[in-house]
């Protein structure tokens, strides 16, 4: 079923087809995972690759995620060690990203792990990914379905408001349950984290029963591409905020809501509520026309530390 935007398509079998025809074909597509909206295409084809990247306007240094139905379709690819697969037990499929060794005979594009000897391997939960998955015979490079350093799409309308009809599909499968993007962790070595997201330190800390390390606010160990400048909802945001200046967009959490200019995370502080409603928000407070955001002190635990990175991401704009 087709809705009101020509490139926006409802998920079923017949989708499916046509998702595969095109993805078989080098096409580069719009589609949902459980975190946020993806941008997908073959990660074995140098074409898709490079389609990739010229949408987003990546850097070339910024290497793609690499999306998988199992660790069976994985170990082609990517050594596996140990921790690895305590966590793929643990976590997967769901919202975390693996940093691993490329075998020598892995198909991967070397653009698509921009010529590092590593890759980033996820295996995504939400259904329409995994059909598609499924079904084809290699994985999908995809990362978030977003022009470069912006704000990353949680519905197929956000997708459509960053890519217009510059790509021919966009699956439709709703909004997208948690809202920012997987946590990302190094296996290379001794674990450690390179991006925060809702699978927190402490929940892989206690499955590996390991003492973990950050890497993202080490600058010389920042992953290739983490991006300092990021996130960004193109108008200037200024974080842990405590006065309102009357007139900006003031994103907070809690119940207490002054006036229109005033928008909620979570009504019950629920970090990983707020997680999932931060760039839902962004858009909403840019669509509205504010010219500035000003975002309220979050507690730096929990989901609330992948929150605190974004926003101070997105406040370096
Ligand atoms: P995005 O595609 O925007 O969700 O971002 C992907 C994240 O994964 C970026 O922060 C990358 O730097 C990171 N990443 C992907 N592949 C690798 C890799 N081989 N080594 C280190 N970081 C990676
Ligand atoms: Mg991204």
């Amino acid at each position: 079923m087709k809705n009101s935007y020509s490139n926006i398509f409802t998920f079923n079998k017949k989708i499916l087809k046509k998702t595969i025809k095109n993805l078989n074909n080098g096409k580069v597509i719009g589609l949902p995972t459980e975190t946020v909206y993806g941008l997908g295409g073959n990660a074995y084809s140098k074409k898709s690759i490079q389609k990739i990247f010229k949408l987003k306007g990546r850097p070339k240094t910024n290497p793609l995620i690499i999306h998988y139905y199992n660790i069976n379709y994985a170990k082609e690819d990517v050594v596996l060690n140990k921790y690895f697969k305590k966590l793929y037990k643990k976590f997967c499929p769901g919202p975390i990203t693996f940093i691993l060794k490329k075998k020598k005979n892995s198909k991967i594009h070397s653009y698509a792990s921009a010529g590092l000897n590593t890759v980033g391997v996820r295996f995504p939960k939400h259904k329409v990914a995994r059909s598609i998955l499924k079904e084809i015979k290699f994985p999908l490079a995809m990362p978030s379905a977003n022009r470069s350093t912006r704000v990353s799409p949680v519905s197929a309308e956000d997708v459509y408001d960053e890519f217009k009809e510059k790509i021919n599909l966009i699956l439709n499968g709703g909004k997208c349950k948690i809202g920012i993007e997987s946590t990302v962790v190094d296996l290379i070595n001794d674990p450690k984290i390179l991006r925060p997201g809702i699978i927190d330190k402490s929940k892989i800390a206690k499955t590996l029963k390991l003492k973990i390390n950050n890497s993202y606010d080490q600058k010389k160990n920042r992953s290739p591409g983490m991006m300092e400048k990021h996130y960004s909802p193109g108008i200037p945001v200024l974080i842990n905020q405590n006065k309102h200046d009357g007139k900006s967009a003031f994103i907070y959490l809690g119940k207490k809501c002054r006036n229109k200019n005033f928008f909620s995370l979570s009504k019950n502080l629920d970090l990983d509520e707020a997680a999932s409603n931060l760039y839902k928000i962004f858009r909403l407070i840019k669509k509205k026309g504010y010219r500035k955001i000003q975002i309220g002190k979050i507690p730096n635990k929990g989901s609330g530390i992948a929150i605190n990175d974004r926003i101070r991401r997105a406040s370096n704009s």
